[in-house]
């Protein structure tokens, strides 16, 4: 835009001063509306694109912030964030597991925040002492068995897996995955080391097979009859029964959900949840969006999404998660325990051979 005045006069001048004194005003006003309506929040997510989407336009919806999504897995995102160090765009990290959040803090990757409202709305067990990291979804990694072999009420406990009776039956994931390393730590928590290395010698010697794939290939073979019983997470099943696959949705009825330890320490849970960057630069806004995933409108999303559990028992269950059977008793260990206890476990399953 050009604007030409010609001044003749003292008088003209002084129009032409207020003239720009008023253009300049109106500019920087609307310089500030820009930076308003490009307010963000960057999120390096480990959690599937399905299932954020939902989540990030409802949350631009009733705020004025946009969120990018940088999707990845879990250890390629943290280590990202190590690489950037001070120049990382990283604003939130959400992840799964427990002992990645763990991990992340440890690292120096994250920021400690103080939120009433995230400490009001995540249970003390569910997110870190400190404010590094908040849980914001519920997993349980429970037995799954065959139930033209295996009655229910063969099954107790984690701990009863170790027992010979499962000799030969048992398959399940190899020990480099978190999820088995955070069980293992609970149960060094719940058992001390030397029960839990015991158990884990116990559970090895019942396999039939070498672990190998993830969950949703134990469960397969759990189907196929190359063995009667598993440990895995119990959205995989969910995801199987509303698959658009036949063959998966078929598989879903010959597999069954048994939760262990009901009468004593509950069923071993993990979390996905969410941390600030140490180096984010929209904290606020980074805060404002982790507060937004604990709200209740967020927890219903989450929990229909991915068939996980709400962080609060008043939000509703999908009907799939219902149908195992709800509420259960959860093992309600500070979950910081399984990052604590990660290096321990990881050094048991080497002892015991557990690949
Ligand atoms: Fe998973």
């Amino acid at each position: 835009m050009i604007i030409i005045i010609k001044t003749s006069n003292r008088q003209e001048r002084s129009y032409r001063n207020i003239l720009i004194i008023i253009l300049s005003v109106f500019i920087s006003l609307s310089l500030i509306a820009t930076s308003v309506s490009a307010d963000e929040v960057n999120v390096y997510s480990a959690r599937k694109g399905y299932l954020l989407q939902p989540l990030v336009d409802a949350f631009q919806n009733d705020n004025n912030i946009k969120v990018n999504v940088i999707s990845g897995k879990a250890k390629v995102l943290q280590k990202r964030i190590k690489q950037e160090g001070k120049n990382t765009r990283a604003d939130v990290l959400l992840t799964v597991d427990a002992g990645n959040l763990y991990k992340a803090k440890k690292d120096g990757l994250l920021k400690r925040i103080s939120s009433s409202k995230l400490n009001n709305l995540i249970p003390r067990y569910l997110r870190d002492d400190g404010g590094y990291w908040y849980g914001l979804s519920i997993r349980s990694r429970v037995i799954m068995y065959n139930p033209e072999k295996v009655k229910a009420s063969d099954l107790s406990t984690y701990e009863d897996l170790a027992n010979e009776k499962w000799e030969n039956r048992i398959c399940i994931r190899s020990s480099s995955n978190i999820y088995n390393q955070s069980l293992l730590a609970s149960i060094i928590s719940n058992l001390g080391e030397n029960n839990a290395e015991e158990w884990a010698r116990g559970v090895k010697s019942n396999f039939s097979k070498d672990p190998k794939g993830n969950d949703r290939t134990q469960m397969t073979s759990v189907v196929m009859g190359e063995c009667d019983v598993t440990i895995a997470n119990t959205y995989y099943l969910g995801k199987w029964i509303s698959s658009e696959q036949d063959n998966e949705r078929k598989y879903a009825e010959k597999i069954s959900v048994f939760f262990p330890n009901q009468q004593t320490s509950g069923a071993h849970i993990n979390i996905s949840g969410a941390a600030v960057t140490k180096y984010s630069k929209n904290t606020g806004n980074a805060i404002k969006f982790i507060e937004f995933l604990a709200s209740d409108e967020a927890q219903k999303l989450y929990a229909q999404a991915n068939h996980e559990y709400p962080i609060r028992d008043s939000i509703p269950v999908s009907s799939i998660v219902e149908s195992w059977g709800y509420p259960f008793k959860k093992d309600t260990l500070n979950l910081d325990e399984l990052g604590k206890n990660n290096r321990k476990a990881v050094m048991i399953f080497d002892r015991v051979g557990w690949k």
